[in-house]
């Protein structure tokens, strides 16, 4: 028999809500301007459709503390509602897709702008941009059935509203992110997908209050240490 060469890395989980039970999460994908007004703000070409990244799955960090990460001077905020999935496979139809949905959850796409903007400059890719450790913030998943998230998605720093807009608002819809997601790789149990960001991000420093919410779903709230 096989033996792993040292203990294995601890599973990575968040937790659902109401319940004893955890969600392991498998990996985490990223959907790239999926609200027209953020396009803009980036600097985006309005016909640009959405587009994916990643993070590692032990990104996700819950708790009222987050890290102020290394090596950046302009961490940025990016309120997200989060879809977990139950199931998956390659090639989702449209509508099939609600079908894989577990849950759903609110999250921060935190984001190393600078590290981002010179990569963009110099047509590398945004892995230390945006999958650095504890870079996922999110709270309980809330099963599918207890969840209505079409409406409002807010976030604020200390106070103060910094993002506002509406889940509708969305350029796919959550069966289109999955579906197009499933063109690209094979679905699983255990998949997260962040679903973008509205217009509004912005930079947070240590001992900054961020506290987001997405209507129908949950509020999440942190400070940066
Ligand atoms: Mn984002």
């Amino acid at each position: 028999m096989t033996s792993f060469a040292f203990p294995p890395p601890a599973q990575s989980t968040v937790p659902v809500a109401g319940s004893d039970v955890v969600f392991p999460v498998r990996r985490i994908l990223c959907v790239g301007r999926n609200y027209a007004a953020h396009r803009r703000e980036m600097g985006g070409d309005d016909r640009d459709p959405p587009f994916f990244f990643a993070k590692p799955a032990d990104a996700v960090t819950l708790g009222d503390k987050v890290p102020y990460p290394v090596a950046t001077h302009d961490l940025h905020h990016e309120i997200e509602l989060v879809v977990a999935l139950k199931s998956g496979g390659a090639n989702i139809a449209v509508e099939d897709a609600l079908a894989h949905v577990f849950g759903y959850a609110v999250g921060v796409d935190l984001t190393r702008r600078d590290l981002q903007a010179a990569a963009k400059a110099k047509g590398q890719p945004w892995d230390a941009a945006k999958g650095f450790d504890a870079s996922a913030p999110i709270t309980a998943i809330v099963p599918a059935g207890q969840a209505r998230p079409d409406g409002e998605i807010s976030l604020s720093v200390n106070g103060q509203v910094r993002q506002s807009g509406q889940v509708a608002d969305m350029i796919w819809t959550i069966p289109e992110i999955i579906a197009e997601a499933s063109k690209l790789w094979t679905l699983a149990a255990g998949d997260l997908i962040f679903t973008g960001t509205p217009e509004g991000v912005g930079a947070i420093g240590r001992g900054d209050r961020v506290e987001g919410s997405v209507e129908g779903v949950g509020r999440l709230a942190f400070t940066l240490v």
